[in-house]
């Protein structure tokens, strides 16, 4: 096979990216490859980009912030059209909106989101009444009930101490905030909360789930492990959770307001299904086969005789996450022809092969180095003879 490479295919070449990855930022045979756990290499150029959002604003006591770009708004200080009440009869709610807040209407019972989500991104404001009545637990209190089940405390304890794991930031009943880090009763507190179920699986939890709770910018609950929904008086009892369940807000009798809610789906976890982070080695292989299936459905575009040292180094790229025969076999059939066709090129045409030259060595000991293809190959013996012979491995040359 005779081997032509183009000016603009070696320019390709020396920036060490072909034409399909042009808009990724950086080089394969670079960071380490992928093992048994991690289906990416290090630095991988194949990875996906993260989705570009743009992010929200901070409130203010006045005004609330906005919403990042890709949040589902639950309450924008306008109507109450995505909540009812927390009843089986699909009944509205008798929270009201007032100066932009839901604001609980005692005895009206809890209030409820009408879509149900699973782990999420919380953001919550949430005001205690500026007129201070009662104390302990009686004073500002409702709560944000996250699927409905586990509350995390909202409760005036400015001045007001109560049970430690009924402080406002507490998994109720569970885990006490680290701090109390409250403004005054009638000014807005902010809650971000991350917060993942349990995951089981024929009964036994592959993931216990976790809660993080960040009260007006301080941490306050970090990775809390769930124990259960909480509750009063009861020990909370570790279990499952559903797939889903609706946010709800807790009437407890005080007129607490609400504003700026929004919620951010999670991605999944590598136990149900995620196919990026520390995965096990069947979920890896299953990912690595598909990225190389991807790389040799991608390098089929390149595989014109201008573009046949693109071509060769794409298909040895998908080698690096699946170590086929049929294609080693192919890549072999490429670098010897490869190799070939450089014996029989005058010196000035070599010469101006170099960096290409060099950089198909490099990958040679790339793939060397992480056991894709066995040492000391007859392509990467002659390689070397070729850098060696014309001294391409001195520095300043
Ligand atoms: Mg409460």
């Amino acid at each position: 096979m005779k081997l032509t490479p183009s000016l603009t295919t070696i320019v390709t070449m020396l920036s060490l990216a072909s034409a399909s990855q042009a808009a990724n930022v950086g080089s394969p045979f670079y960071g380490d490859a992928p093992d048994e756990h991690h289906p990416w290499a290090v630095h991988d150029p194949n990875r996906p980009q993260p989705p570009v959002i743009t992010p929200g604003t901070p409130s203010t006591q006045d005004q609330p912030g906005k919403p990042p770009s890709d949040a589902v708004v639950l309450f924008d200080g306008g109507d109450l059209s995505k909540w009812e009440a927390d009843n089986d009869k699909n009944e509205p709610t008798k929270w009201v909106v007032r100066n932009g807040a839901m604001e609980c209407v005692p005895g009206s019972g809890y209030i409820r989101t009408k879509d149900k989500f699973g782990d999420i991104q919380l953001h919550v404001e949430w005001a205690a009444p500026t007129k201070v009545e009662g104390e302990s637990q009686g004073r500002g209190n409702s709560g944000v009930f996250l699927m409905g089940m586990l509350e995390i405390q909202v409760l005036d304890n400015y001045n007001n101490p109560t049970y430690s794991d009924g402080t406002a930031g507490a998994a109720y009943g569970i885990m006490p905030p680290f701090v109390n880090a409250l403004r005054p009763p009638g000014q807005f507190q902010s809650y971000d909360i991350i917060f993942r179920r349990p995951i089981y699986k024929d009964g036994v939890a592959l993931d216990p789930g976790y809660v993080t709770v960040i009260e007006n910018g301080v941490v306050v609950q970090d990775h809390t492990m769930l124990e259960g929904p909480g509750g009063h008086m009861g020990r909370s009892k570790i279990g499952p959770f559903p797939e889903v369940g609706p946010l709800k807000f807790q009437d407890h009798g005080n007129p607490v307001r609400y504003r700026n809610v929004w919620i951010r789906p999670l991605p999944k976890r590598a136990v149900e299904g995620a196919t990026d982070g520390y995965l096990s080695t069947q979920a890896t292989d299953a990912k690595r086969h598909e990225i190389a299936a991807m790389i040799r459905q991608d390098a089929e575009k390149l595989k014109s005789a201008a573009n046949t040292v693109p071509y060769m180094l794409r298909l040895a790229e998908s080698c690096v996450y699946e170590a086929d025969e049929t294609v080693l076999n192919q890549l072999k059939d490429l670098g010897t022809a490869y190799v070939d066709n450089l014996k029989q090129l005058p010196a000035d045409k070599l010469a101006a092969r170099k960096d290409e030259v060099r950089h198909i060595r490099d990958v040679c000991n790339y793939l060397v180095r992480f056991k894709v293809i066995e040492a000391d190959s007859e392509v990467e013996r002659d390689l070397k003879q070729i850098i060696a012979d014309n001294n391409w491995d001195k520095k300043n040359r």
